[in-house]
């Protein structure tokens, strides 16, 4: 069943889960992605060390090195001394995994 958000975007119903329309995606044929996976496009950057950051809205998360999982990477919120909690997993530089427990705004 197709929809439309409160912004006017197009949106896929099927069940209880909701897709949204991939903007950019070429060719004819539509591209959905599951608002539970499609957070938010990450922007990969690195600090100022070097060190990798993704950032996420207004988020900034840092790469966990020891974390080793598979292809998976993790990245743990830059708030974390403060004891955020917030993990975001990506796999080929897409979100597949994100722990939405921060303790700020
Ligand atoms: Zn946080």
């Amino acid at each position: 069943m197709f929809s439309t958000t409160r912004k006017g975007n197009p949106v896929l119903i099927m069940g209880s889960n909701r897709y949204n329309l991939t903007t950019g995606y070429s060719g004819h044929k539509l591209r959905w992605a599951c608002t539970k996976k499609m957070i938010g496009l990450p922007v990969f950057s690195t600090t100022r060390y070097g060190n990798p950051v993704l950032i996420l809205g207004s988020n900034r998360y840092n790469l966990n090195p020891g974390y080793r999982s598979g292809p998976k990477l993790r990245f743990a919120c830059t708030k974390k001394m403060t004891g955020c909690k917030a993990i975001v997993y990506t796999l080929d530089n897409v979100i597949v995994e994100y722990k939405r427990s921060h303790n700020h705004r």
